[in-house]
């Protein structure tokens, strides 16, 4: 009887995901998705946020404006001046996003 190799998988079946070179998702989408399964993994909760004018908005007051991106790098919101790096601007509003969006999917189950 020939011997049976059960450990031998291919590479697809092996890899939920399409890596890159570098061994990431090649996409947003796709990281996306990548990251939702290693939270699911290792027990790490996890919310999804709409990325919307996230690099538009000021974290200090809110005020969208396109205007508010003097350059790629640099965010200077026109209605209250608060300055600060654009990636981290965005990176504090997508952190209230979560919060936010945090407090909406638990809040029922602490209540329960
Ligand atoms: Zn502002």
């Amino acid at each position: 009887m020939p011997r049976k190799s059960a450990s031998r998988r291919s590479s697809q079946e092996s890899r939920p995901f399409r890596a890159g070179r570098n061994g990431f998702p090649t996409c947003a989408r796709t990281l996306g998705t990548f990251i939702a399964y290693k939270a699911i993994r290792a027990g790490v909760p996890m919310v999804h946020v709409d990325p919307a004018y996230t690099s538009q908005g000021c974290s200090a007051c809110g005020h969208i404006d396109k205007k508010n991106r003097t350059t790629q790098a640099t965010f200077v919101c026109t209605s209250c001046g608060f300055a600060e790096h654009a990636d981290v601007n965005a990176a504090r509003n997508i952190a209230s996003r979560g919060v936010a969006a945090w407090a909406v999917s638990y809040a029922a189950d602490d209540a329960a």
